[in-house]
């Protein structure tokens, strides 16, 4: 039995307040920062086989201090407006943590897409769509969704073009949503976004063997033990490129059925082959033994990476989780209540707000690149390129004045000059981002004794959004 908790919404605002006992605000900044400003809810129908079928969606604007806001779309059956809210003031605080300048917003649609054919999903895609752009609650200046769980690049290329259609003089209608396919307007690298930025927040992690230490870990990323919970968009990209580039040993993967576990390594690309085949079941994969999914939380690894939804680990099963060190891919893995016990434990959380802020960051760039009508990186990579020329040429310039008679070889000296593409400007942006976030988050763990990496994350998003309050004015 799961102990009563807070709701998600509560469990956010807790956490909220925990901060707050680190911060010099006033009650009234505070408690206007806290709150949701307002959750739309609407309730449609649209005509599917044979009958009229009515749905339910939200969405809910957290803060306005930056605008656009911005925010996923969600479709699941879970839905429900407490949920939205949540995760709207998180997208408001993760936003600030990593400098995107937006304010925060969520969508959800309770629907389980899996029960629907791609036609009919356009068409209730459409017309939620619809709602949205007739109250301004999706556009390019005001409010910019994006994806998240149920939803993917086909969801938002539908929300584009029916933008475009319904805005036909507005030059900006790309930049209404963000995750769109590279050819309808969208940036590379923003699918693997969220995933990639785990990676980059582990990497910047180890770096620091006093960090590290904290966790009761040491070394580096490589060899380490990751159980990975849940294989969708984040949680594949994340356990692909950990194993892959970094060494990691996955040795667990708990998807909706059941969890694969192999203590060599499971094969990321053949279990995802798996999942896609048999609609998400865990059942019949060879490359592992099958147990229970809430059991594969509570292996001893040294990193867990919950990557699907909110509350998974929770009062009910915090003591028993055995990793030192968790990451939160998802939003809001962990509740209040849980994140106590797990403290107390000693375990290090790196915190939502940053591990999971690659999607908006890449967003941003999306963003950016569609309002500026311009190739993604053409200005950078030419100065980019002329910087390299001349680099190449004083190298070569060098070696024969000092006699040494080498020359940078043909293939190495193109590869030099070629600059960078366009997802290699988003890597590296968002490489950056990942870093700076963290050593701004870092700063205050160090600063303020006692505190942990959430509350840390948290004073310094909220003393942001407090400072843009502040000079704008109420
Ligand atoms: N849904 C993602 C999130 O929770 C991405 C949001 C965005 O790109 O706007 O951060």
């Amino acid at each position: 039995m799961q102990e009563v908790e807070p709701s998600f919404r509560e469990s956010v605002d807790l956490m909220f307040d925990r901060a707050m006992a680190h911060l010099d605000l006033s009650p009234g900044l505070a408690a206007k920062i806290k709150v949701c400003n307002s959750t739309y809810t609407v309730r449609f129908g649209v005509r599917l086989r044979g009958e009229i079928k009515t749905f339910t969606g939200y969405r809910s604007v957290h803060s306005e201090h930056m605008e656009p806001v911005k925010g996923g779309i969600r479709y699941a059956l879970s839905v429900h407006q407490d949920e939205v809210e949540a995760l709207a003031a998180l997208m408001t605080y993760k936003c600030a943590l990593v400098e995107t300048p937006f304010g925060g917003s969520k969508g959800g649609l309770c629907i389980d897409p899996r029960e629907w054919d791609e036609h009919e999903l356009e068409q209730i895609t459409r017309r939620f769509a619809y709602e949205l752009i007739k109250r301004d609650l999706i556009h390019p200046a005001q409010n910019v969704p994006a994806p998240d769980m149920g939803t993917g690049e086909r969801e938002m290329a539908w929300i584009a073009d029916q933008y475009a259609r319904m805005n036909t003089t507005d030059i900006n209608a790309k930049a209404c949503v963000t995750g769109k396919p590279p050819h309808a307007g969208g940036i590379q690298g923003r699918v693997e976004a969220t995933g990639r930025g785990v990676q980059y927040a582990l990497r910047e992690f180890f770096r620091y063997p006093e960090d590290v230490a904290k966790a009761h870990l040491s070394g580096g990323l490589e060899g380490k033990k990751v159980v990975v919970q849940g294989l969708g968009n984040v949680g594949y990209h994340a356990a692909k490129f950990l194993s892959l580039e970094d060494g990691c040993k996955v040795i667990a993967v708990a998807e909706r059925d059941g969890a694969v576990v192999n203590d060599a390594g499971v094969d990321i690309e053949a279990l995802k082959a798996h999942l896609n085949a048999t609609k998400g079941s865990v059942q019949g994969f060879a490359g592992g033994r099958i147990i229970d999914s809430a059991a594969a939380l509570e292996l001893a690894c040294d990193i867990l990476i919950p990557a699907a939804m909110e509350g998974v680990i929770h009062k009910g099963n915090a003591a028993r989780i055995q990793a030192p060190l968790i990451l939160e891919a998802a939003n809001g893995p962990i509740t209040f209540g849980a994140d106590e016990i797990l403290r107390e434990k000693g375990v290090v959380i790196i915190p939502d707000l940053y591990a999971n802020a690659g999607g908006v960051t890449v967003s941003y760039f999306e963003w950016v690149k569609n309002l500026s009508h311009i190739r993604f990186g053409r200005m950078q990579r030419r100065a980019e390129e002329a910087r390299s020329r001349i680099l190449v040429e004083e190298l070569e310039r060098l070696s024969s004045d000092q006699g040494l008679g080498w020359s940078l070889a043909e293939d190495f000296k193109e590869r030099f000059l070629q600059g960078s593409d366009e997802l290699a400007l988003v890597r590296s942006g968002l490489d950056d981002t990942m870093r700076g976030a963290y050593q701004a988050m870092r700063r205050e763990w160090y600063a303020r004794p006692g505190i942990d990496l959430r509350v840390a994350a948290y004073i310094v998003s909220i003393s942001r959004v407090a400072q843009t309050y502040r000079s704008k004015g109420l």
